[in-house]
């Protein structure tokens, strides 16, 4: 083995223990820099060194793969549902059936609890991934593979392979805190949030960029193996062996040996599982013995030898003292609940969201009702009907409010958009607070010393009416605020003058156009490298923008043609902030592939297909999606489609390797 070989190979391992450590233990084992930096030195190596890359390196966490579509394939073994149960006694009766086929045998029995996300079956040979598939309708799914590699806490490779060959089934999950804060971004991007974790969750697994999957926070929980050799006798012995290879089984697995312990097991989660980190529907009891399981076998839908075990949705009742109203920094309004403090689900609940007029005219809502609260798959707690025997004599349905709360102006309804909206855009001091706070949030300007609350003190005291303002602000002004001292002053001024420095994607972030989320933000400022460039695209040059459809490109256009934005641009640009890439980024740029047109098909190795895309960019080139005469070259990568392959034949375009890529451009 030759030197790189071998620090490609103890680089890999050490990033694979971390990895481990970190998403699968939850105790990390280096600071993410040096985490980073080691990342780094593998994916600098791999690059150098494509001949020593390897399908399963940890640099293939990051995604990259675009897939137009998804493969469907049969699953080996068929996906089947769980029958279920809400009662001991659907319980107690499941037992009694079981006993009856096995002849009265001494019963141990599993629980775990159910998680709610979206189920995968994920493939192993000789200790490698090779596969993802959804569970589709059971018999077939979607394969997902490229998108499942950047979970973190999914082994790429094991630590053993004693059972060889075999399928392991989970659960996709997204924990409650990352998808809170997905949402919080979400938020801030102006867009709505998400509705609840499973849905996301499941929805993550058909993104057509796996960047995008791997910068989302999944989680897999494996459940069971399905192997042709398996060495042991039961279903736990199994899945702590998946656990000692690599797999996240989760503690909370139980051995029971008789209903009783079940029971208890259910009673004690119906509360608990309020403290778990990511949402669970019920407990799945299963028969011990694989033995035992084979001998009960299987209905048409389900397994005889496990059973599903329903918690109820967690309710309350309580009264209904106001419903107020918010106002988002787009002008949309969302109407709030506010209740009688009540307990549910383990935390208390003041307020539920009513997400719009119609919402509240469907289960006709009125002042002082008697409502019941739920908390289903939503982090919100929502209303979900009304006690009409506790209803007051006279009482009048909720009239929506038909003008600002804030500012007062006569509310807007667009077709086809269930919610109203203040169009008071530039007078609306909610809209204008709101604008400049994500201005200066962590992921736009990042402006520290300056916070939520301060932004409203300024604005109040009429320092500043727009974020530009905040440029020009002194310390003088500042200091004689509330609570504000000669520390703080100084701290915020420094703070608003260091933001000068961020780059040019973020600050394209931070003017918060609508739509323009993060990504879209960074893919922009690459395109059109600068503010004017931007400015003057036209609504047909911006869909021709990777990933920018008709939605975005009309935000944008409604943006710049506003008079007011372009002047604070214009004034932003005078503050010296970065309304152009890094020159720095635009010198790794050359014109090798001036006039060349390439078309990228199939799997790579050592760059990822936007690294790929990109870097036919920034030499220069053009790339498109489908082959015609233009094409200059077609990069070929495994697996390319065969249709592909003939047309590119047919037209006698040179197909070439991604190596011969890299050295053309080298
Ligand atoms: P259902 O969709 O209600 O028929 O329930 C079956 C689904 O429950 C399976 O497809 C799994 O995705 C999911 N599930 C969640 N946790 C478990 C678990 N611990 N054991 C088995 N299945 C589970
Ligand atoms: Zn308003």
């Amino acid at each position: 083995m030759t030197e790189v070989e071998n620090r490609i190979q103890a680089l890999s391992e050490e990033l694979r223990q971390h990895n481990y450590s970190y998403y699968v233990l939850d105790e990390p084992s280096i600071s993410d820099f040096e985490f980073d930096i080691k990342l780094k030195e593998l994916q600098e190596l791999e690059l150098k060194y494509p001949e020593f890359a390897d399908p399963n390196s940890p640099t293939q966490r990051v995604g990259g793969q675009i897939t137009k579509n998804f493969n469907t394939i049969t699953h080996q073994n068929r996906m089947y549902s769980l029958a279920n149960s809400y009662s001991k006694e659907d319980i107690l009766d499941w037992e009694t059936r079981i006993q009856k086929i096995l002849g009265d045998v001494d019963l141990e029995f599993t629980c775990e609890l159910k998680y709610d996300g979206a189920s995968i079956n994920l493939t192993y040979e000789n200790g490698s991934f090779v596969r993802a598939v959804t569970r589709g309708d059971g018999f077939m799914g979607d394969e997902v593979t490229a998108n499942i590699k950047t979970i973190r806490s999914i082994p790429l490779l094991l630590k053993g392979s004693e059972i060889g060959t075999f399928d392991i089934r989970g659960e996709i999950i997204l924990p409650l805190k990352g998808f809170e804060q997905m949402n919080k971004d979400r938020i801030e991007a102006g867009e709505d949030p998400y509705r609840n974790p499973r849905n996301t969750a499941s929805g993550s697994l058909k993104l057509q960029d796996s960047a995008e999957v791997a910068n989302r926070p999944l989680d897999c929980l494996l459940y069971q193996v399905v192997a042709e050799k398996n060495p042991f006798l039961t279903h736990y012995e199994t899945l702590n062996y998946a656990a000692s290879i690599g797999f996240k089984v989760p503690k909370t697995i139980k051995l029971c040996k008789n209903v009783n312990e079940i029971i208890n097991f259910l009673e004690y989660w119906d509360h608990k599982r309020h403290e778990l980190p990511y949402e669970t529907d019920g407990v799945v009891i299963k028969v011990n013995s694989l033995h035992h399981q084979e001998e009960l076998g299987y209905t048409a839908k389900s397994p005889r030898w496990a059973l599903a075990y329903k918690f109820k949705a967690e309710q309350a009742s309580t009264i209904l003292n106001e419903v107020t109203y918010q106002v988002g920094r787009t002008g949309a309004i969302t109407p709030v609940a506010n209740l009688e403090p009540v307990e549910l689900a383990g935390t208390i609940v003041k307020r539920a969201s009513l997400h719009n007029a119609d919402q509240i005219e469907k289960i006709d809502l009125r002042l002082n009702d008697k409502v019941f609260v739920e908390k289903g798959g939503e982090i919100i707690p929502k209303i979900v009907g009304v006690d009409l025997a506790h209803r007051g004599v006279n009482t009048q349905p909720i009239q929506y409010i038909s003008h600002c709360p804030d500012c007062g102006t006569e509310l807007l309804r667009k077709e086809g958009d269930a919610k109203h909206y203040c169009p008071n855009e530039f007078g609306c001091p909610t809209q204008i607070t709101g604008r400049i706070q994500h201005f200066i949030s962590r992921k736009a300007m990042n402006i520290d010393g300056l916070g939520a609350e301060s932004v409203e003190l300024l604005f109040k005291n009429g320092l500043i009416h727009n974020f530009a303002d905040l440029y020009e602000l002194t310390k003088e002004q500042v200091m004689p605020l509330e609570r504000m001292a000669d520390k703080s002053a100084t701290n915020m001024i420094i703070g608003i003058e260091a933001s000068k420095i961020i780059p040019f994607e973020k600050v394209l972030f931070a003017l918060g156009i609508r739509f323009v989320g993060e990504t879209v933000a960074k893919k922009l400022a690459r395109h059109y490298k600068n503010i004017d460039a931007l400015m003057d695209a036209d609504y047909e040059e911006l869909i021709a923008v990777d990933e920018i459809g008709e939605r975005i490109a009309k935000s944008i256009l409604l943006f710049f043609s506003d008079k007011g934005n372009c002047i604070l641009i214009d004034r932003m640009k005078s503050y010296g902030l970065n309304l152009a890439i890094d020159e720095s980024l635009l010198a790794d740029q050359t014109e090798k592939l001036k006039d060349k047109v390439f078309v990228v098909s199939g799997v790579f190795h050592v760059l990822s297909r936007n690294e790929l895309k990109k870097s036919i960019e920034d030499n220069g080139g053009k790339v498109t999606g489908s082959i015609s005469k233009k094409t200059s070259f077609i990069i070929a990568g495994d697996s390319m489609g065969p249709s592909k392959k003939e047309k590119a034949e047919s037209l006698g375009i040179p197909m070439i390797s991604e190596q011969d890529y890299l050295s053309m451009v080298q």
